[in-house]
């Protein structure tokens, strides 16, 4: 089954509402594949979801890069699911490794929240990966198949996730994985997939690939048969975000 190719923009914790209405001009001025070739999505901080939902192209989708794990309420300082469907966001980035290490979240909370975000008509995209410390121990597959199978035993249906493989030291750090590291991660999740979930969903789950993303390193990454597109960080704030959605023409 053909995957489509999908590139998420990851803004985290950055911009003012200026920075923001320039990079939405420079991606609304963009000329890129058409949809159904190239998925583009981007995660703006929530704050400015209305205002990135109000100006962006429709032909590119909007991310929230958290939401809370049950119907909202008494929860201070959280966001709901309730209200990203309200605001017509249609998906969510869930699981982030500066989310998981930074704010504790466990697999099996992220794994509550992915369920819950499906529940309500929301996409996913779902991140995985391991520190450099369990790279270097050789349990990179025990950590990500961890993390995944603590969203497969909550899931049924995997149609509305993208499973993004984000190995924690090349986040931010410009020290990229290389095209086989990513190759190597991307097939035994596949394989996991298949074991644990079907042969259906092993084919049809795009599997993305993200840390140090570029304009300059995505080609060969996207050679790769089973890298079916990019999270990217840092560079999705650069006009280069562009070339890297491109990059499939
Ligand atoms: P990076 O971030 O491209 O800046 O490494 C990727 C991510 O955290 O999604």
């Amino acid at each position: 089954m053909a995957r489509t190719f999908f590139v998420g923009g990851n803004w985290k914790c950055n911009g003012t509402s200026d920075d923001v209405k320039k990079i939405v001009g420079v991606l609304n001025g963009a000329e890129v594949p058409p949809e159904d070739v190239v998925e583009v999505v981007v995660s703006p901080p929530y704050v400015f979801l209305p205002l990135v939902k109000s100006l962006l192209r429709s032909d590119f989708g909007v991310a929230a890069q958290n939401c809370w794990v049950r119907k909202g309420g008494a929860f201070t300082g959280e966001i709901s699911v309730e209200m990203l469907v309200n605001l017509n966001i249609p998906w969510v980035i869930l699981g982030h490794s500066e989310r998981r290490l930074l704010l504790n979240e466990s697999n099996e909370f992220v794994g509550d929240k992915v369920a819950y975000a499906l529940s309500q008509g929301l996409k996913v995209i779902a991140c995985v990966g391991e520190t450099l410390e369990q790279r270097e121990s050789g349990s990179t597959m025990a950590v990500v198949a961890a993390q995944t199978k603590a969203i497969a035993e909550r899931v049924l249906n995997w149609d509305n996730i993208v499973l993004a493989y984000e190995p924690v030291w090349a986040i931010g750090t410009g020290k990229v994985a290389t095209p086989a590291q990513a190759q190597e991660v991307h097939t035994e999740l596949r394989k996991w997939l298949h074991e644990n979930t079907g042969p259906e969903v092993a084919a049809s789950v795009r599997i993305i690939y993200g840390g140090s993303v570029n304009g300059k390193n995505c080609k060969e990454l996207a050679a790769q048969p089973d890298v079916d597109g990019f999270l990217v960080g840092g560079a999705s704030l650069k006009p280069e975000f562009i070339d890297i959605t491109r990059d499939r023409i």
